[in-house]
């Protein structure tokens, strides 16, 4: 019989040297008592968790640093126990609170430490961890480590269109919508989102607001994101103009839309279309593209469970 996979997920976390030079830098490591192991910070997806959140949850958990995900490092495989699979996703990551110095050591975690990266390889105590570290190397020497984020959102489930007949632009999300929008709360947060935009829909706005109500953060309302009339042409221009905008911003951007617009959104910086074409975002599912110099250089999905 297949044993079920177990999914995990984990974040290399980067700085500069305190008081080194720019290009010296230290990476986030722990120590385990119960496998007398180095390795990096990472643990189980919880129920109804997407691996983005579950990194920076148990970074949090095992080192005291909320960190900030940045582009994707790459997906482990090894054997946890005979016959039995763990999938570990690692992001690159950096470190926006928290000290690792004041981490109380207790049974899971005995020992916090900020790694010179040049002796990262030798203190963990596992070949697979050390190819996290060989592609933390590779987006290092690639330049990707200071990529920008762009993510685009589908807007989360609202009242039928068939019943409402009001303003198309006022439809509400329904109760099973609300809670997609919460449920984004903490994934945003995972990759630090700072500014928000969407299109003039309320349904659109609404996705984002309980994630902008925790940071006090306004949402951009953009009528060139809107979804166009039943019938009518599809606006290509005003949406290339409104995501150059949004991708203009240097500190995190999310971008809520609708689900025929997103191809031409995700366009505009280099991805291509087919990713939500051929497979379409459910509703709340969202694209995030790590881009530099309007050079893609990672891409990822995550449908809400
Ligand atoms: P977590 O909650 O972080 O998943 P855990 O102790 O339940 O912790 P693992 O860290 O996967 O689970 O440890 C289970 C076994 O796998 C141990 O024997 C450990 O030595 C081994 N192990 C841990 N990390 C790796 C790795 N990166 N590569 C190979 N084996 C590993």
């Amino acid at each position: 019989m297949n044993r079920p996979i177990r999914w995990s997920a984990g974040a290399l976390v980067w700085r500069p040297a305190p008081g080194g030079s720019p290009t010296d830098l230290q990476v986030l490591l722990v120590h385990r008592p119960r496998h007398d192991d180095w390795t990096v910070p990472k643990g189980t997806v919880e129920r109804g968790e997407v691996r983005p959140v579950t990194a920076v949850r148990e970074v949090e958990e095992e080192t005291g640093v909320t960190a900030r995900l940045g582009v994707p490092l790459l997906e482990l495989e090894y054997e946890y126990a005979p016959g039995r699979m763990k999938n570990v996703a690692y992001w690159a990551a950096t470190a926006v609170r928290g000290d690792a110095d004041a981490y109380e050591p207790n049974k899971e975690i005995d020992g916090v430490a900020w790694v010179p990266l040049t002796k990262a390889a030798k203190r963990l105590s596992y070949d697979s961890d050390r190819s996290v570290l060989d592609a933390f190397a590779e987006r290092l020497s690639s330049g990707a480590l200071d990529a920008r984020t762009l993510l685009v959102v589908r807007h989360a489930t609202a009242r039928p269109r068939q019943r409402w007949r009001k303003d198309p632009l006022a439809r509400p999300l329904s109760a099973e919508g609300k809670n997609e929008a919460r449920g984004l709360r903490p994934l945003l947060a995972a990759y630090g989102v700072h500014h928000l935009r969407s299109s003039a829909a309320l349904r659109c706005a609404a996705t984002l607001s309980p994630y902008a109500d925790t940071l006090h953060r306004p949402i951009v309302l953009d009528h060139r994101l809107d979804e166009p009339r039943e019938g009518g042409p599809e606006k290509k221009r005003p949406v290339a103009e409104a995501m150059a905008e949004a991708v203009d911003h240097k500190r995190p951007v999310v971008v809520c839309g609708h689900r025929p617009v997103l191809p031409r959104m995700l366009e505009v910086v280099g991805v291509d279309a087919s990713a939500v074409d051929a497979d379409p975002l459910p509703a709340a599912g969202l694209v995030v593209v790590h881009h530099r110099r309007g050079e893609v250089r990672a891409i990822e999905r995550h449908d809400p469970h």
